[in-house]
């Protein structure tokens, strides 16, 4: 068997599943941590070498349901009153 198409055949077992925390494909199922977010440790896994991971996963990927509050509510002014 080579490293090739050959032995990619006997890869069947999955190693990693969907992690609860992040939604990737690197929960390992039999350690248990995820390789992309390292849970279930409670700090997320970052390096600052990963400049582009950084910035798929920053403020402003997602919806930013409340900071998009606190912005209309700033302009209006109606912060801390
Ligand atoms: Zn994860």
């Amino acid at each position: 068997m080579t490293k090739g198409t050959t032995s990619h055949g006997e890869r069947h077992h999955r190693l990693h599943t969907i992690c609860p925390r992040c939604g990737s494909h690197s929960l390992h199922r039999s350690k248990g941590v995820c390789s992309s977010c390292a849970y279930p440790a409670p700090k997320m896994r970052k390096y600052n070498w990963s400049m582009k991971a950084l910035r798929r996963r920053t403020t402003g990927v997602g919806r930013m349901e409340h900071l998009k509050e606190v912005q209309r509510k700033f302009s209006a002014g109606t912060l801390n009153k």
